[in-house]
């Protein structure tokens, strides 16, 4: 028996995603639920594949299993294909695995020719209805099938409004649709050089042969990228009996979210438009309706959109995104799917559905992605700078957040200016597909026209971006560049502000403040600390970023990279005099000007961090950051060194270095200079002592010795820093519990991580460095190289953003287990910038690390994802 390419609706079921994509998956779903779903059928996405990969033919057992499903969906339908007088009439469809909203193409009312249009126009006694349905079909068979710009069409119906004075599509009659359908043909027969095809099989096949093959076109391929969605089989194409909703003012069609997916209300919220088809809603051509008319305009209709809202919404146990048509007062569902939100809307949504007893706490953790609280940890707009900024426009608040930048009325303009580290905001009439490179890259997203469910909106929400749609109070010609609101107008480049979350569109550009945190983000916080094991810890370095990593509930701090208290102004001359010192008294001055000011350093921190633990990293930058190169600061340091300029540019020469993040940097540093670690120290120890007396509270100094690469570096410097501690002790007359361990992130270290760690009281891992060691990659310039590694499938992902498992992940786990033989309870936490990445935390918690830290900002995200490891 030859193999099974084609489910009915009936024979599949949610599950079946990865065969019959998201979209024929849950309508076959909704079939099993006796939801009223018009009858269809499913090519496999194994079907997409096979087709892409023999030259993009059918093959003949296709062909057969496409004809008996037709032949049953005629039965069913009571319809005929071809049929003069009631035809079946077609909806072709795609769907992968992964909803890509507006990625691939659809085509409606798939069979209509010449002869049936009549027929049809005949038997539904609807002239109107019937052309209105022939023109949509030439213009989208056209679009995904030839690909002639859609531009040619809607000439057609612009200047057929404009000469018979009308302002919209459904106030066309019968006659002008008619006319229309006559001059698309001529469009299509010049740009073909062919006649429509009027053959329906002949249609179908066409139609099925493109949307397999839109499984390559370049914004599917982009799509799929930027989501990471890469090794999907193809697209699964769902072919299905045609529901109207362009039948008149009895019937529609809308979109609806059963709750709200912005903020997440417990409410049905979306849109509808009487007497129209298919994307006319999506597409933003005419500004919808909101639901709740609905109620009053097709009582019956409404009732059962909310009947089958709550039905899909406790079967899925999930927020739906439905598309749904009514014909003549009878409603269908078209299409249901996980909706989209926002990250205040899926943590509402999460908590509310776990009170509501229909998930668990755990499932309700991992309805929340990490990286989307990013959105919620974003700033708004200051309420005093909003309240003095220049309002022009108010259009709908489509996805939240405040962004301010400069106009850009294409993508292209919007990429071009993000390589110069420009802010933009795109400007458009209305997005589409081919803008979301341009999205990605813009601040925030401006449109003319559309709903809440417009594919900006739609795009927005998902990315997480500010999004002010539908704002018909600007004109925006995107020729001319130019945006005109009441009062004024506006070119390419100048400053704009929109908040996402009222709608409002500002001029220039407006100062932000931090969102303030509550409620139902509390809510779910709290069982993140319930569930998981690991600990988060944060990167700071000043007491500010201390601060706001513990008001994030960070359990500590991970890292304190003393050299940027280094580079302050008022220091800076004091530590190159300490490094280009020509003599040990010289340099003992300089260190003796730096020591009141690393312990205020770290006083400072102490108050914030009080009893938890501290981990703070002696001395570790490449020397030559520190060294003066302009002549000015040269010529000025030699004077307060009293040194000859000469003399001091010799010593300069003498450090400079050809390699220097493999150079004199970290441990190196203590080694040769002893004294610079021994300042630090006693800072760090002094601090500690004093804050002790006045407040009673012992911090936890944990001491940690940069870049080992052998045990003997350790045992060397540690001698040093416990002389030091002692003698602080003495002078002091009073002790402290301290821990001095070293980081892990060259190599050679990890391989010999069981010798370290009888020395060390910790490790903690810096992926930067070991990633840069490991791969041999410099951090500081394999950006250029490593996006085209990505591109050519040599990389998954940059190994600096996610860590790198099967290799330098290989290196950590050798210097867990050896560590962990030395010492089974060894204490490990990982400091790297992956330490707030949600994959390789993960990882981290397979590892069994004891905490990861990572900046600031990134603490809640950690933490959740920390949470949904443990899960
Ligand atoms: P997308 O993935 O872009 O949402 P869809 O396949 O869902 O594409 O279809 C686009 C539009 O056409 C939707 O608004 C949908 O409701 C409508 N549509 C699809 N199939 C049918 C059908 N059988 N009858 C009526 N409308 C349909
Ligand atoms: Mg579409
Ligand atoms: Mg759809």
């Amino acid at each position: 028996m030859a193999e099974k390419y084609v489910y009915n609706f009936k024979e599949g079921k949610k599950e079946m995603k990865e065969l019959l994509g998201g979209k024929g998956a849950n309508l076959a779903e909704m079939t099993k639920l006796s939801l009223p779903v018009p009858p269809g059928f499913t090519l496999t996405t194994e079907s997409c594949k096979r087709f892409l990969s023999e030259g993009q033919t059918i093959w003949a057992s296709l062909d057969n299993e496409i004809e008996s499903h037709l032949k049953e969906l005629e039965q069913i339908t009571n319809k005929k294909f071809s049929d003069r007088e009631n035809p079946l009439l077609l909806s072709v469809r795609s769907g992968a695995a992964h909803s890509m909203p507006g990625m691939m193409d659809t085509i409606l009312n798939l069979g209509l020719n010449d002869r049936s249009v009549i027929g049809l126009a005949k038997t539904t006694a609807n002239e109107r209805f019937a052309y209105d349905s022939y023109r949509r079909f030439i213009q989208m068979f056209s679009d995904v099938v030839l690909e002639i710009p859609k531009v040619h069409f809607e000439t057609i119906i612009e200047k057929t409004k404009k000469k018979k004075g009308v302002e919209l599509d459904k106030e066309l009659d019968g006659n002008d649709l008619k006319e229309i359908v006559k001059k698309y043909k001529e469009v299509y027969l010049r740009e073909t050089k062919e006649e429509f095809p009027q053959e329906p099989i002949v249609q179908l096949r066409l139609a099925i042969k493109a949307v397999f093959a839109s499984w390559n076109n370049p914004r599917a391929v982009f799509y799929r990228e930027m989501q990471g969605i890469s090794k999907l089989n193809g697209t699964a194409v769902t072919i299905q009996a045609m529901i109207f909703g362009n039948k008149g003012d009895s019937s529609g069609t809308g979109v609806v979210f059963t709750r709200n997916p912005l903020n997440g209300d417990k409410k049905l919220f979306g849109e509808f438009l009487l007497n129209a088809q298919g994307e006319d809603v999506v597409a933003g051509i005419r500004t919808p309706n909101e639901i709740a008319e609905l109620k009053v305009l097709m009582p019956k209709g409404y009732q059962q959109l909310k009947e089958a809202a709550k039905t899909l919404e406790n079967h899925y146990k999930d927020m739906q995104d439905i598309e749904f048509t009514i014909e003549d007062n009878t409603f269908y569902l078209l299409q249901t799917r996980n909706g989209k939100r926002t990250a205040q809307a899926a943590i509402c949504i999460a908590v509310d559905l776990h009170k509501e007893g229909k998930i668990t706490k755990e499932e309700a953790l991992m309805r929340v992605k990490p990286q989307q609280l990013e959105q919620l940890l974003h700033p708004n707009f200051a309420l005093k700078a909003i309240e003095q900024a220049t309002h022009i426009a108010k259009g709908l608040a489509a996805s939240p957040g405040a962004a301010s930048g400069r106009i850009c009325f294409t993508a292209e303009a919007v990429e071009a200016a993000y390589e110069k580290g420009i802010k933009t905001i795109l400007v458009r009439q209305e997005t589409s597909p081919e803008d979301i490179s341009g999205m990605v890259k813009a601040e925030g997203i401006l449109t003319a026209r559309g709903g809440m469910t417009s594919h900006a909106a739609v795009v927005a929400r998902g990315m997480g971006k500010c999004c002010v749609a539908g704002c018909s109070e600007v004109t925006i010609n995107e020729e001319e560049k130019t945006l005109k609101y009441k009062g004024g107008i506006l070119y390419e480049g100048d400053l704009l502000s929109l908040d996402g979350s009222t709608g409002m569109v500002y001029l220039d550009d407006i100062e932000k403040t931090k969102p303030a945190l509550g409620g139902k983000f509390t809510e779910l916080m709290g069982w993140v600390d319930e569930i998981k094991t690991m600990a988060v810890r944060a990167n700071a370095d000043t007491p500010e970023d201390a601060k706001q990593a513990l008001e994030f509930k960070a359990e500590g701090i991970g890292l304190i990279r003393t050299e940027h208290m280094f580079f302050k102004e008022d220091r800076i001359s004091s530590v190159r005099r300490v490094i280009l010192a020509g003599t040990v008294q010289e340099r003992a001055k300089a260190l003796g000007e730096l020591l009141p000011m690393q312990k205020d350093d770290f006083y400072q921190i102490y108050q914030v961090v009080e009893e938890r633990p501290v981990t703070i990293r002696l001395l570790d930058p490449p020397l030559h950051e520190f060294i003066p190169v302009k002549a000015e600061e040269i010529r000025q340091l030699a004077e307060t060194m009293s040194l000859s300029e000469e003399k001091l540019k010799d010593r300069i020469t003498e450090l400079n270095e050809v390699n220097p993040m493999l150079g004199h940097r970290g441990v190196r540093l203590g080694i040769t200079y002893p004294e610079i670690s021994r300042m630090q120290v006693r800072a760090i120890m002094e601090a500690a002592l004093e804050f002790k007396i006045i407040s009673k509270i012992e911090v936890q100094p944990e001491i940690m010795v940069p870049l080992i690469s052998d045990v003997k570096e350790l045992v060397y410097i540690k001698k040093e820093i416990e002389d030091e501690i002692k003698k602080v002790f003495i002078e002091k007359g009073q002790t402290l519990t301290y821990h001095i361990g070293t980081m892990i992130e060259v190599p050679r270290a990890a391989l010999t991580a069981d010798k370290i760690a009888k020395e060390a009281d910790f490790f903690s891992f810096g992926t930067n460095d070991l990633t840069q060691m490991g791969f041999g990659f410099s951090r500081d310039d394999s950006g250029s190289f490593i996006s085209e590694y990505i591109e050519k499938n040599i990389l998954e992902k940059g190994p600096f953003d996610t860590i790198d498992q099967e290799g330098i992940g290989q290196l950590v786990k050798i210097a867990i287990e050896k560590g962990r033989q030395a010492k089974p309870n060894f204490k490990i936490g990982i400091c790297g910038e992956h330490g707030g990445d949600p994959a390789s935390i993960e990882f981290f918690q397979q590892l069994g690390l004891n905490y990861v830290s990572c900046s600031p900002f990134r603490v809640p995200i950690a933490r959740l994802a920390a949470a949904q490891a443990a899960i």
